[in-house]
């Protein structure tokens, strides 16, 4: 197993990716801390790791909020012990607006969330990571955060802004044995996906317009590269953005 006598903290664990790593991650031997803001959807998590033999604890936070940042740092130690992966991943998509019309409220909610809510969870969790000896930190950025995508400046700039705390968290901290990456996700198939098109499917075009090999990704395919970041597999990675978009962003 990759992660045995591992504990991980999870955020945005009650849905999509966060709820498959969840499960791949327990399955490797990790304990997992399922975060989400969506409390029902974080203790289905723990349901379905717990009916696949794993552990889990599920604690309602809003990654955006200092505060709760910091308790689930507290109680991810206290229920479990120090983590020694941090999967931030909550995110949210926000509103498809061009910049002459998205509301201030809506640009700085998604950059609440999907970077600060990245730059807490990293915040809080490093000083226990170092006194702990190190570990692995893994942030979910997206294509978004390489390349300009229409009506998505918030969501474009927060992306961008993972990447660039990614790296700098590095830089600071690897001398901590703690290591940081990235994942770039291009587009793959969970609810916010699916919020995203309406909840109809992608025509053939629209597929092969983000995706070389036809198709878009299944959460599986994210969980397995944070799995291999968040495991030592990857033990000389870090400071990098990890670009998993079936092509998209080729050329
Ligand atoms: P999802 O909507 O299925 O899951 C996101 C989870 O985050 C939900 O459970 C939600 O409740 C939780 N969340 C939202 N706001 C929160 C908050 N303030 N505090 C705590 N939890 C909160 O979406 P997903 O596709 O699994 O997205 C996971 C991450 O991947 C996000 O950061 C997203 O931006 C990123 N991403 C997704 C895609 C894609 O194509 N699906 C592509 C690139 C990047």
């Amino acid at each position: 197993m990759k992660l045995a006598n591992k504990i991980a903290l999870i955020t945005g664990a009650g849905s999509g990716m966060g709820r498959v790593a969840s499960l791949l991650f327990a399955k490797e031997g990790a304990k997992i801390a399922a975060i989400d803001i969506d409390e029902k959807g974080a203790q289905e998590t723990v349901r379905l790791v717990e009916a696949d033999g794993g552990k889990a604890i599920a604690f309602k936070a809003d990654v955006s909020k200092s505060a709760d940042a910091q308790a689930m740092v507290a109680t991810t130690i206290a229920k479990l012990g120090v983590p020694n992966i941090v999967y931030n991943n909550a995110g949210i998509e926000g509103k498809a607006q061009r910049i002459v019309e998205l509301a201030d409220e809506d640009f700085d909610r998604v950059i609440a969330i999907n970077l600060r809510g990245v730059w807490l969870g990293m915040k809080y969790a490093i000083p226990e990571m170092i006194k702990n000896g190190g570990g692995a930190i893994v942030n979910t950025a997206s294509i978004a955060g390489l390349v300009g995508l229409r009506n998505s400046s918030a969501y474009c700039a927060a992306k961008a802004g993972v990447i660039a705390i990614t790296k700098v968290a590095a830089l600071e901290y690897g001398r901590y044995n703690i290591r940081v990456n990235a994942i770039c996700p291009g587009a793959i198939d969970t609810p916010m996906v699916s919020r995203i098109q309406g909840g109809g499917t992608m025509s053939e075009r629209a597929v092969n317009r983000i995706s070389t090999l036809g198709r878009i990704g299944k959460p599986e395919e994210i969980a397995r590269t944070a799995l291999f970041l968040a495991s030592d597999e990857s033990s000389f990675a870090t400071g990098a953005p990890f670009i998993v978009d079936g092509g998209w962003t080729i050329g």
